[in-house]
């Protein structure tokens, strides 16, 4: 397949005369189309997170890595991926569309890894394992050891989305690359980066990955504002940290403090900026605190969630209104 060639594929540098590519010719800051390859924005991340831009792919958020992932590598109709259950629902819709199978490796009942399990699940059309860590909806870390395991036992591409890991005591699996050529990690600044409106992800393979990633995309997928806006955050790391601080702060104080009330059955150990909380009654708590407009995620029916909540980490105002109105509903359903 031979990729599109686009007018700024063809000129990336400055000051020229560009009369290549049907733009309106008086300057705003939107007026060119964008780098499609993100040169600038590119050199910005690599310097913070040590990795090579040649090895960064950006996406319109994670979600565009995941779609390209799926269409790079599998057959439709033909091709399966595994992925572990439960976990991040994106990746069971982004295969549904593209009548990719999806095979499902559980989770132990504490949502440890089962690597054995997941390479067993994996058949002559499995082209994808995908794994998340720290995994959603469960918040937790998955072993290190037993993610190398699958990645050196398995001959097709892992894919590790990392969504959550700056929230995680562990080191990404960014530096990790060189070692594993099959493997693709997923970040991305809607999270611990807070900027989720802006729709910016990443993915993070070899050199030879990327170049699959860069022939398949839209030429401009990231817009100039977005490149724009996300550079110039990237020059504020200070916030960036002080807010990654205060969340992790808040989720251990909010675990603790769910902890307590009686209505909780249990607190998953979270690695995220979420926690997964086990409630009697967990429907009616969630009915009453909506009814309230705090809005929780009813999670339910996925595997393992029976009465099981998950719930972000807010502010700690925020946090302090919630287990208000939990501690309300502790003394209406227990003291009733
Ligand atoms: C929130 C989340 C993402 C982020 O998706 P974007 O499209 O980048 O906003 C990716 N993976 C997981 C597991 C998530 O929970």
């Amino acid at each position: 397949m031979k990729a599109y060639s686009s007018a700024r594929d063809e000129y990336s540098g400055t000051n020229a005369i560009l009369l290549d590519a049907n733009e309106n010719p008086f300057e705003s800051e939107v007026n060119r189309y964008p780098d499609p390859y993100q040169r600038r924005l590119k050199e910005k991340i690599s310097e913070i997170k040590k990795v090579p831009p040649s090895q960064i792919f950006l996406g319109n958020g994670s979600d565009e890595a995941i779609d390209l992932i799926l269409r790079i590598f599998c057959e439709p109709g033909v091709d399966n991926i595994v992925s572990i259950d439960p976990s991040y629902g994106m990746y069971q819709v982004a295969a549904d569309i593209h009548n990719i199978n999806v095979i499902k490796a559980p989770l132990k009942s504490d949502f440890s890894l089962q690597a054995d399990e997941v390479i067993k699940c994996a058949d002559s059309h499995t082209k994808i394992i995908m794994l998340c860590s720290p995994n959603n909806p469960s918040g937790n870390l998955l072993e290190s050891a037993k993610i190398e395991q699958i990645i050196s036992q398995f001959h097709g591409i892992v894919v590790l989305d990392e969504a959550y890991i700056d929230f995680a005591q562990a080191e990404s699996f960014i530096h990790r690359l060189d070692k594993y050529p099959n493997l693709i990690v997923l970040q991305t600044f809607s999270k611990a980066w807070g900027m989720a409106g802006v729709r910016l992800g990443l993915a993070y393979a070899s050199e030879e990955i990327i170049r699959l990633f860069n022939k398949v995309k839209p030429p401009y997928n990231i817009n100039q504002l977005t490149q724009d806006f996300v550079f110039k955050k990237l020059n504020q790391l200070e916030v960036f940290e002080a807010e990654l601080k205060e969340v992790v702060k808040e989720r251990d104080r909010l675990s603790q403090a769910l902890d307590q009330l009686e209505i909780t059955e249990h607190v998953y150990p979270s690695d995220s900026n979420f926690l997964l909380v086990r409630f009697r009654q967990a429907e009616r708590i969630f009915n009453n605190l909506y009814e309230q407009k705090i809005i929780l995620r009813d999670r339910s029916r996925v595997r393992y969630g029976k009465d099981c909540l998950r719930i972000t980490v807010g502010t700690r105002h925020e946090n302090d209104k919630l287990l208000e109105a939990l501690k309300n509903e502790e003394k209406s359903i227990i003291y009733r």
